[in-house]
């Protein structure tokens, strides 16, 4: 009797502890939300100090991707981040999410054909009122969804959304989801600010508009459920490391 006790007991505890270490493997894993802007070589010799912090090149792109590669990082869209913390559903291992910001025609050009060598999707934060010179066209965007990258808000104009009155707030949250899903023919679910430029008005006007989350900056907090529109990321640059910590270099 005492025997059978005893081996109860170490029964419990074994299966507890197994139980424990299997919860541990689904603690929501921190992902890394990791901004880029342009690519390639510069486009003029007046090319200021930030455009120059802010455009990745070619090679290190290529570096950086097979890096993530080799690694066993594995790219996911920012939609399926929020989907997995709304809803508590598992993650691949080791997930980072690649966004584009303000829909660079380079992004399209350079960015693209590695992210498809390597099998990677991302999520590209598009200002719905620039489509064309240096900016993708219709065209470009209806190809990356086609080829299965996420296509989300980045505003109609790229304003500095804490600075607008409701009316204006309103029509560049609402306007540009309207306006790329007309165009495109998908479901825009997420937005990014621009200059990471939020406050609580603005988050609450992008969950009216029907977001389901929103990409903001640099913050205190681990993300979670609880900060869904307001989710941090950081910035990458022309570093062979993506998670390289350089800031933005002092401007003259
Ligand atoms: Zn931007």
């Amino acid at each position: 009797m005492n025997k059978t006790f005893y081996f109860l007991i170490i029964f419990i505890f074994c299966f507890s502890f197994l139980n424990a270490s299997a919860k541990e493997i689904k603690k929501p894993y921190n992902v890394p939300i990791l901004v880029y802007h342009s690519f390639g070589p510069a486009h003029s010799k007046k090319e200021s100090a930030m455009q120059k912090h802010y455009r990745v090149t070619e090679k290190v792109f290529e570096q950086q991707m097979k890096y993530l590669s080799d690694n066993g990082y594995h790219p996911i869209t920012f939609y399926s981040y929020i989907n997995s913390l709304k809803n508590n559903t598992e993650l691949p291992e080791k997930a980072v999410i690649l966004t584009f910001d303000d829909g660079w025609k380079t992004q399209y050009t350079y960015a693209v054909p590695i992210l498809e060598k390597y099998h990677f999707t991302g999520t590209f934060f598009i200002i719905s009122k620039n489509t064309n010179g240096s900016y993708m066209n219709w065209d470009n965007l209806k190809d990356l969804t086609t080829k299965g990258f996420e296509i989300a808000s980045h505003t109609e104009t790229h304003p500095m959304l804490t600075k607008l009155d409701a009316v204006k707030l309103k029509k560049e949250v609402e306007g540009s989801k309207k306006t790329l899903e007309d165009k495109l023919g998908i479901k825009v679910t997420t937005l990014a600010y621009p200059n990471y430029m939020q406050n609580e008005t603005v988050r609450s006007a992008v969950k009216s508009a029907g977001y389901l989350g929103a990409r903001g900056g640099w913050a205190k907090f681990k993300n979670s459920a609880d900060h869904i529109y307001e989710l941090t990321s950081q910035e990458v640059v022309n570093n062979p490391n993506p998670f390289s910590e350089k800031r933005v270099p002092d401007l003259p």
